[in-house]
Formats: structure tokens, C-alpha cells, sequence
């Protein structure tokens, strides 16, 4: 699969702040193990022509389903991103090794970099909603569908003091 590779040989040969805009709708891989990739890619990049290489501007959306950190159920995100990356001509030696490179041929792959970009979107917590009640923690049962009929734990009694203070009467 070619997917999100661009040959920009053609640009490469042109004077810098030339540019060339592409646009695309594709399907991108999962690659993180709770995110569920659930739509295309879509969206365009301008790449332009500068000293160094190319400068790719991105902007695109997608949506994936994640899991909620409370109640564990999937739920539907959009990643909405908007970018830019420099990537370096082969020979023009960076001081910065993570640089992103141009490949042989003149080919911009811009897709490791999308997946990084929505990796910093994914929430650390992530929850349906800020609402969310979440699983008891006693029966299992989830919140948001039905109340249980477990005793909300008391702190106190769970407090090493607590039992301290039986102890004493
Ligand atoms: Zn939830
Ligand atoms: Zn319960």
C-alpha cells in the first residue's frame, strides 16, 4: 500500500516557494492498541519548496473510537489536525538526527508523522463524557446505565485509624 507517499522529484527541481497541493482520502492503519481507526484520513497537504527540502503544511481529520477510562465503553473521537513538518534532502547533513527525511526519488512518507501527531491528541484519561459515573466498584455494574444498590464506601471505615479507634472503646 502507497498510502500517503508522495513523489515530489518535480518540486525538488523548482525554485524555492514553489509549491504543490495534494489532496487525499484514505485509510490509515491502526497502530495504537486502544485506538480503533474508524474513518478515512481526509484532508490535504501543500508541500513547498524550501532550502532545506520541502515544508508539508497538513491538515486533516479522522476519527477513531477509544476507551473510556471509567466505564470502559468505546467512544467515538475526532482528531482534528493541523501541522506542519519540515523534511530534509538527503544530503544536506542536520545537526538534528530525528529529523525527517525526503527518501530516494524524491518521496515524502507523511504518514509516520500523522500518527505521531494523533498520538499527542489521545487523551491520557479519556472519558465518554465529563459526566460519566463509571463502573462500581463493589457489584461491576456500569453507572451511567442503572444506579446499583451498593453501599457507597465510607472512607472512615476503611482508614487504618478507624479500626485503631475501635480498638481503644
Ligand atoms: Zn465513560
Ligand atoms: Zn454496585
Amino acid at each position: 500500500m502507497n498510502t500517503l507517499k508522495f513523489n515530489l522529484a518535480e518540486l525538488l527541481h523548482a525554485k524555492e516557494g514553489e509549491s504543490k497541493q495534494f489532496y487525499f482520502d484514505e485509510k490509515i492503519p491502526d497502530f495504537e492498541p486502544n485506538v480503533e481507526i474508524k474513518s478515512n484520513l481526509v484532508g490535504s497537504v501543500n508541500f513547498i519548496r524550501i532550502k532545506s527540502g520541502i515544508l508539508a503544511k497538513i491538515k486533516a481529520k479522522v476519527s477513531a473510537n477509544i476507551i473510556c477510562a471509567r466505564c470502559e465503553e468505546k467512544f467515538r473521537v475526532d482528531f482534528p489536525l493541523d501541522f506542519m513538518e519540515e523534511y530534509e534532502e538527503r544530503d544536506k547533513i542536520s545537526k538534528d538526527p530525528e529529523f525527517a527525511r525526503i527518501g530516494e526519488n524524491g518521496e515524502v512518507h507523511i504518514l509516520p508523522k500523522i500518527q505521531q501527531e494523533i498520538q499527542v491528541l489521545i487523551p491520557i484519561k479519556p472519558l465518554c463524557k465529563t459526566s460519566c459515573k463509571g463502573i462500581c466498584p463493589n457489584c461491576g455494574k456500569d453507572l451511567n446505565q442503572k444506579p446499583c444498590f451498593c453501599k457507597p464506601v465510607d472512607k472512615k471505615s476503611l482508614s487504618p485509624f478507624a479500626a485503631l479507634k475501635k480498638l481503644k472503646k
